[in-house]
């Protein structure tokens, strides 16, 4: 018998929710359930519950960087994500190794706060992103406050996020601005900037609080699929489906919000790809 081939790797960097919903351990579920090898580094420790986030323990730079030029040596991962990395610090550490040892395919949601509340990304943190890490990432993955920082624009809705798309793409990284948080009524209208313009994929809106932890399951799986080896628009378009399919099967763990549930569930439901 011939030895197995491994499985494609995919890396997060990210901070760590013990509760399992969001952040590393999202990451880890969803790269384990689209079958990419799972290799997981702490930005940063959460304590947090269903409830929500109540403190945020920054890690040190050298820390992050150690283990990333560990892995990387040995193991390259053939995409990365970033979620929350909470301080100036890392970010700019980051910056450094990625300036020097170029990452392929890295994916950057640029997470500054949680739902609940917390910052998980200081001020100076956010302004390093723009200027040091996102001109080197293949993709970034803002929600309409994030890209509203990033762009310094307001975005109520799907019309906006389409101009604020293609404003920001002009920084080198795809974009993909999420709609959960527009201002449309009854749908959700996700939408991409890239090489070949803009594409956007709309859905009805799911009843009831937002799951936790969708930002960070929708660009790990993005992550997964470029892993793989789809391209941006195609592991794109999969991985709004997978996120769909997670939110259509989320429930609740604790006494807080709903988690999501398998987003490789059949329930032959996808985003309506179209233009507006
Ligand atoms: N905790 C961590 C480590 C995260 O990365 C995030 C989201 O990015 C959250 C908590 C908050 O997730 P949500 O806003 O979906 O509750």
């Amino acid at each position: 018998m011939t030895a197995p081939s491994p499985p494609p790797r995919a890396l997060t960097i990210a901070g760590s929710d013990p509760s399992g919903g969001a952040g590393l351990q999202a990451d880890i579920t969803v790269f384990t359930r689209l079958k990419v090898h799972p290799m997981a580094i702490p930005a940063a420790l959460t304590v947090q519950n269903s409830a929500g986030v109540r403190a945020v323990t920054p890690l040190a730079p050298d820390t992050v960087i150690d283990a990333l030029a560990a892995v990387h040596a040995d193991m390259p991962p053939a995409a990365t994500k970033t979620g929350m990395l909470g301080t100036d610090a890392v970010v700019a550490a980051l910056a450094d190794y990625v300036a020097e040892n170029p990452l392929p395919n890295l994916v950057i949601d640029p997470i500054l706060r949680a739902s609940s509340g917390p910052g998980l990304l200081t001020d100076d943190g956010f302004a390093t992103l723009r200027e040091r890490l996102i001109p080197r990432a293949t993709l970034i993955t803002p929600n309409r406050y994030e890209a509203e920082l990033l762009w310094g624009q307001s975005i109520p809705n799907a019309a906006a996020a389409e101009r604020a798309a293609a404003a920001l793409r002009e920084a080198g990284a795809a974009v993909l601005i999420t709609g959960g948080h527009l201002d449309d009524k009854g749908y959700i209208i996700d939408t991409l900037a890239d090489e070949s313009g803009i594409t956007t994929w709309r859905h009805p809106r799911h009843p009831g609080p937002s799951p936790h932890g969708t930002g960070c399951a929708l660009s790990a799986a993005i992550t997964a699929y470029l892993a793989h080896g789809l391209t941006l628009r195609e592991s794109v378009r999969r991985a709004l489906a997978y996120t769909l399919t997670a939110v259509r099967t989320a429930a609740a763990p604790g006494t807080g919000r709903p988690y999501l549930g398998d987003g490789t569930t059949e329930l032959n439901e996808s985003p309506e790809e179209g233009t507006l």
